[in-house]
């Protein structure tokens, strides 16, 4: 998805282009990503409206107009948004991933456009605002004052997760995605599937810390090659879509691990496993689901990083 670093300069960008613009058409595309949460088609809530506000939430972008109307949309994935200058060409084939389109009085257009059609689309009257699904339960902004490491160690406390799902819970941090949740790692020197509970204090000072520093990095990387607002800028990533190059830190290969649903790329060496859940169970047979925190305690303290199993060719 667009993550927040991405979002931060989205945010920038269609606020300086578009606040004070007035919508003088307005289109869908393919109907399942859009929402609409008070009465009348898309073009009747927003031809004729005036852009008040573009600010991001968390991972959502929050479009506010002067009329009693806004749209909220929330990227997921793989959605983007296109801005189109007056006089730019208008690609046709941005028709097949169109979720919406507006063009303003200054013929400029913007679109929204995505593939995998899972982003959503919310147009609402404020007031309604709050009924929006995760939206109204986002986790506290990771770029707000309200983001200090005694709220970080309130979050963090009781959490029975492993560390990178746990970043990347919105309702409890606001927003962390796939790729700035293995940065983090990386940058904290933690193994993706530690589990939080098992984490010292050292261990929440390191990750509090990478959270901000990776993300105003980031923020200030993106800003700096200030590229058109569909461009995810990524080529600076340490981990993330470096599967098989060398760490930046250490040299050793980048590799990848299921961690629930989602790939994580890591550094073997820079985020040795440290616990119980790298025992390796073929060994020694299943894992006892029950048995008590003891055994998994005792267990962990002779465990050792695991050798990876060889697979076939050199990966
Ligand atoms: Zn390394």
């Amino acid at each position: 998805m667009p993550e927040l670093p991405d979002l931060v300069h989205v945010e920038r960008v269609l606020g300086e282009r578009l606040i004070g613009r007035r919508v003088t058409a307005a289109r869908t595309g393919d109907p399942t990503v859009l929402r609409m949460m008070i009465p009348g088609d898309f073009a009747a809530a927003l031809v004729g409206q005036v852009v008040r506000s573009v600010e991001r939430r968390g991972h959502f972008m929050r479009f506010g107009f002067d009329g009693d109307v806004l749209l909220v949309v929330n990227a997921m994935l793989v959605g983007k948004y296109r801005l189109l200058a007056p006089d730019e060409a208008r690609p046709d084939k941005d028709r097949v991933a169109l979720g919406f389109a507006l063009v303003f009085d200054d013929a400029a257009e913007l679109r929204y456009l995505d593939d995998k059609r899972m982003g959503k689309v919310y147009v609402a009257r404020p007031a309604d605002e709050a009924q929006i699904p995760v939206y109204n339960e986002l986790g506290v902004d990771l770029l707000s004052p309200a983001f200090d490491r005694a709220r970080f160690e309130q979050i963090a406390k009781g959490r029975r997760d492993q560390v990178r799902p746990f970043l990347m819970d919105k309702r409890a941090l606001a927003s962390i995605g796939n790729a700035y949740a293995d940065e983090i790692l990386f940058a904290a020197r933690i193994h993706p599937k530690t589990f939080v509970r098992t984490l010292t204090e050292e261990d929440r000072d390191r990750l509090f810390g990478a959270i901000n520093q990776v993300l105003r990095a980031a923020i200030d990387e993106i800003e700096r090659r200030d590229a058109p607002a569909d461009v995810k800028v990524r080529d600076f990533l340490s981990v993330r879509g470096r599967v098989g190059k060398p760490c930046p830190r250490c040299g050793t290969k980048i590799r990848e691990v299921r961690v629930n649903d989602w790939d994580a790329c890591f550094c073997p060496t820079c985020q040795p496993v440290t616990r119980s859940l790298f025992i390796d169970w073929s060994r020694i047979g299943p894992p006892p689901e029950s048995a008590p925190a003891q055994a998994a305690t005792a267990a962990a303290g002779k465990a050792r990083p695991r050798r990876r199993t060889r697979r076939a060719g050199p990966g």
